[in-house]
């Protein structure tokens, strides 16, 4: 044996022991063949299957989530056969039936005459990665709910009524059809906080809401908390004579609820006084004329002794 030769080996051996001690799994697989002319044993750590077992480019495939399957492979024969060096992220099976995150890394082996020969890569566990992000888009989806609602009670804030509105405004102008809003304000709330106090007027607001927040019983009957002591609600293609039912709905709901009231001037429980308003809006009206309507017609409910529809 040459000198040479020892160096070579003693170098193969080191160079072994650097891939198969990696966390990262190497990989090669023979172009012409498709088979796997080596993985790394790490491989069955990971995944449970013996190194042995990687045979062919079918058992990398058929290893793989069968929702990544098709434009993995698509992506890595294509990637491959033009020369490209790519990477692909994929959810692995593992022996016991599990998924595992997998990040191919694959660089593509040339011979002389410029011929794809082999495929080299490593597999990178991103699982622990992939899960974080998976946990971020909840996080922010969360997010975004949370700014559609109102803090105190859960039903749907101003925000979202402002989007609602806009759309079915559009809706209604669109398709010609009736669309009318409801907006609801406790009778003598300040004397509710003066007599029970902040605390109970929170909780006074958290029962109203729960009571109105299904008054509305088709998929686009839409209740928010406009502010304060006001509720709005929405309802999509109902004339006015449906939309006064609705009106007398919430009332008997808030009846319902017992809620005591002992300073109210006009009952020993709480109530509400109600504007109603409907429109077939014109091409010229503003969604903000027959808010301002709904807010005159609950005034005039007010007016005219409060726990009443106007
Ligand atoms: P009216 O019958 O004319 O509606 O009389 P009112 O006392 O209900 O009307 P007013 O607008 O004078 O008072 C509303 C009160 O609602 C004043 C405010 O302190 C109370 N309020 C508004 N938002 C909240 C809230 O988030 N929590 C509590 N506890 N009270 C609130
Ligand atoms: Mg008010
Ligand atoms: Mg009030």
């Amino acid at each position: 044996m040459t000198n040479s030769n020892d160096n070579f080996e003693a170098d193969s051996a080191v160079y072994k022991t650097l891939l198969e001690s990696t966390k990262a799994i190497p990989w090669k697989i023979d172009w012409n063949t498709l088979q796997f002319s080596y993985i790394g044993p790490q491989i069955e750590q990971l995944l449970g299957w013996t190194p042995a077992s990687w045979v062919t480019v079918e058992d990398w495939a058929s290893r793989m989530h069968p929702e990544d399957r098709a434009w993995v492979v698509d992506y890595c024969v294509a990637q491959s056969k033009s020369g490209t060096d790519h990477e692909a992220d994929y959810r692995a099976l593992t022996k016991d039936g599990e998924y595992v995150w997998i990040r191919d890394v694959v660089h593509v082996v040339r011979n002389a005459e410029g011929m794809v020969e082999a495929l080299i890569g490593f597999m990178f566990d991103i699982t622990e990665r992939k899960n974080t992000e998976q946990k971020l888009i909840v996080l922010q989806k969360e997010l975004e709910e949370l700014s559609f609602k109102d803090a105190l009670t859960g039903v749907y804030n101003r925000r979202m009524f402002d989007s609602v509105m806009e759309v079915e405004w559009a809706n209604a102008k669109r398709n010609h059809q009736p669309l009318s809003l409801l907006m609801l304000d406790i009778d003598y709330f300040k004397q509710y906080n003066d007599h029970y106090g902040h605390i109970h007027g929170d909780e006074c607001l958290k029962l109203v809401a729960k009571a109105l927040s299904n008054v509305g019983t088709r998929s686009r009957d839409f209740f928010a908390r406009f502010g304060g002591e006001e509720f709005i609600v929405v309802l999509p293609e109902t004339d006015a004579a449906a939309a006064n039912m609705i009106a007398e709905r919430c009332r008997s709901l808030i009846f319902k609820a017992q809620i005591p009231h002992e300073k109210s001037l006009v009952s020993q429980i709480l109530t509400v006084s109600i504007g109603v308003s409907t429109i077939i809006p014109a091409h010229s009206d503003q969604a903000i004329d027959l808010i301002a309507k709904v807010d005159r017609q609950l005034y005039q409910a007010k007016e005219k002794g409060r726990n009443r529809i106007a």
